[in-house]
């Protein structure tokens, strides 16, 4: 009895996988869609989750570069969404979230080394105050020199579902109007702290003159999607075979990320007997 149930949910579960390549390479490429990578430090100091190491980080824009990837901006996507113009089929937007000063010392270079673009979504408070973070000169030379573009990731990273609407409403708009300060330039684009939002978040942030708002729903963006509820793929820090996993998210995102959600359900309703043999990278 117990063979019997472990083959069926090893069916079901091919059934699933098998479904999921079939929706994904029946729309691959065909929708204008686009990997938005989502990062957060970039060192060799911290064990965390979060965090890449230098060489896997230089190892994966070297890939981007080395097969044809273009890199833009959330400005450049969404203009090319609003217009119908068709992007490049290996278009990637490279994203860093808090404003880390390693973001500087470590992504900054190399990203520059492979004339590649990134965008760092930037706690305004935490600039030139905390010693991990950037200070305003350095987010303005990054600006400056085209390589990294800012946004905004509120002033202080509170919870926006959390808080009132006059605070909700306060964070978005005085950290871009800091940005706006110090960096001569339109900041039009926010990510949600912790990736939380809501109907009223998301209207709060159009009614601060923001054009779009980044999640952090694995998935990849399209034109079809709400303009202030634009997923992303994270690139976690990934001990090993971190570059082969890099590969697999940045060109199997509609493969894993419906895998991903089917994952998280099983886990909610406490399969995990299940859940834990769903590969994702
Ligand atoms: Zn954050």
């Amino acid at each position: 009895m117990k063979k019997i149930a472990g083959f069926l949910v090893y069916g079901i579960l091919l059934c699933f996988v098998l479904a999921a390549f079939a929706i994904s390479f029946a729309f691959y490429g065909a929708k204008n869609s686009v990997p938005v990578l989502n990062y957060h430090q970039i060192n060799n100091e911290d064990v965390n989750a979060l965090t890449v190491s230098v060489e896997d980080f230089d190892a994966q824009m070297k890939y981007l570069a080395q097969n044809g990837y273009t890199s833009i901006t959330p400005n450049e996507m969404l203009a090319a969404f609003e217009n119908g113009e068709t992007l490049p089929e290996k278009t990637v937007v490279i994203t860093f979230d808090d404003g880390y000063l390693d973001n500087y010392l470590n992504a900054y270079p190399i990203l520059q080394k492979y004339n590649l673009k990134g965008t760092m979504f930037v706690i305004t408070d935490y600039v030139s105050l905390y010693p991990n973070y950037i200070t305003w000169d350095e987010a303005v030379e990054m600006q400056e020199s085209g390589v990294m573009n800012l946004e905004s990731h509120t002033m202080g990273h509170i919870n926006l579902l959390k808080s009132s609407k006059e605070e909700a409403i306060f964070q978005l708009k005085t950290s871009k109007d800091a940005l706006e300060a110090h960096l001569k330039k339109p900041v039009e684009f926010l990510a949600y702290p912790e990736g939380d939002y809501d109907d009223e978040i998301e209207k709060i942030a159009k009614d601060t003159k923001y054009k779009g708002a980044f999640t952090v729903n694995y998935d990849l963006t399209s034109k079809e999607e709400d303009p202030f509820a634009l997923s992303r793929v994270p690139i976690f820090g990934m001990e090993n075979r971190a570059l082969e996993r890099f590969k697999l998210r940045v060109t199997m995102t509609p493969v894993f990320s419906p895998l991903n959600k089917f994952k998280r359900k099983l886990e909610s309703i406490g399969l995990d007997i299940i859940s834990d043999h769903i590969y994702i990278p």
